[in-house]
């Protein structure tokens, strides 16, 4: 069964991103079909993917105004079982109106059912803000996974965030999960780290996934040569934290559908 991943956090700079193009990347070479989606204007998943406008042929700017359907942005990446969809929104005029277009929260949902049965994973990329297009991620996710960048977070905005969810959940998505909250740019031994860290075990234990994403410069580096990291240095602390956390959300997916599987037979009548 296809899983439909959300990357989102209402605050900027904390490894969206790099976390949606490094865990996609270590689920294909993992051979799971995956597909990431870049719904941030910003398109900051292009640049670390290495598509420059000349490479682009289309975007969710397009499929959004109905002059492309989807399967025609669907871009080939240098990883076999990679896809990616950009966003391909080049001047303000384009912002605009895709930020207008997004407030029917449904769009990208009805957009991408056809495309779901030939993928195990969809991933999406949003911006740092909530409603629009963030909106339209978590009305057609199965989960949202939430990078906490350590030492810079607030509770109030994790609490701010789980209440959104809520609404998201009565509005148009009844069944969205919270995949996980994931620490990223983890710099062990110093005080800010120990603090948050003790504050989100205290309030939010059930959430914490166990993978923890270093502070590591071959990420920085790899998304400035546009590309992923697994293909810029395979064996830095980063390429491996991404792998893991791949693993980690595999290993959970199996044991979902196991579970499926031997729910006992008159349950299912
Ligand atoms: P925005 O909300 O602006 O889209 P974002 O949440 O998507 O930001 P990123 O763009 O992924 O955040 O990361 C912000 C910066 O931090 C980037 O320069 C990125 O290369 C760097 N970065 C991300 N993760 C790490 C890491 N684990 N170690 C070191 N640098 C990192
Ligand atoms: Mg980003």
């Amino acid at each position: 069964m296809t899983k439909i991943l959300a990357i989102a956090i209402p605050k900027g700079g904390v490894g969206k991103t790099t976390t949606a193009v490094n865990l996609a990347a270590s689920l294909a070479v993992l051979e799971k079909r995956v597909l990431l989606i870049d719904t941030d204007p910003f398109g900051a998943c292009s640049m670390a993917l290495g598509f420059t406008q000349e490479k682009i042929v289309g975007g969710l700017y397009e499929v959004f105004n109905f002059m492309h359907s989807m399967p025609k942005v669907i871009h080939r990446t240098d990883i076999a079982f990679l896809d990616f969809v950009p966003i391909n929104t080049r001047n303000n005029q384009m912002e605009e109106r895709i930020l207008r277009l997004s407030e029917n929260r449904t769009l990208l949902k009805n957009i991408l059912r056809p495309i779901i049965p030939h993928y195990d994973y969809i991933i999406i990329d949003t911006p740092p803000f909530l409603r629009g297009l963030t909106a339209n991620a978590l009305a057609c996710a199965d989960s949202v996974l939430i990078p906490i960048r350590s030492g810079h977070f607030s509770l109030e905005g994790i609490d701010k965030l789980f209440k959104y969810f809520e609404w998201i959940r009565e509005a148009s998505n009844k069944t969205l999960q919270v995949e996980g909250i994931l620490q990223t740019m983890y710099e062990p031994h110093t005080k800010v780290t120990e603090i948050t860290e003790r504050e989100l075990q205290l309030r939010f234990r059930k959430y914490m996934l166990k993978t923890i994403i270093p502070k590591n410069t071959h990420l920085i580096e790899a998304a400035f040569y546009g590309k992923p990291a697994i293909l810029f240095n395979a064996a830095s602390k980063g390429t491996l934290a991404y792998l893991e956390l791949a693993r980690e959300l595999m290993g959970r997916q199996q044991s979902a559908s196991q579970q499926l599987q031997t729910v006992p037979v008159q349950n299912i009548a």
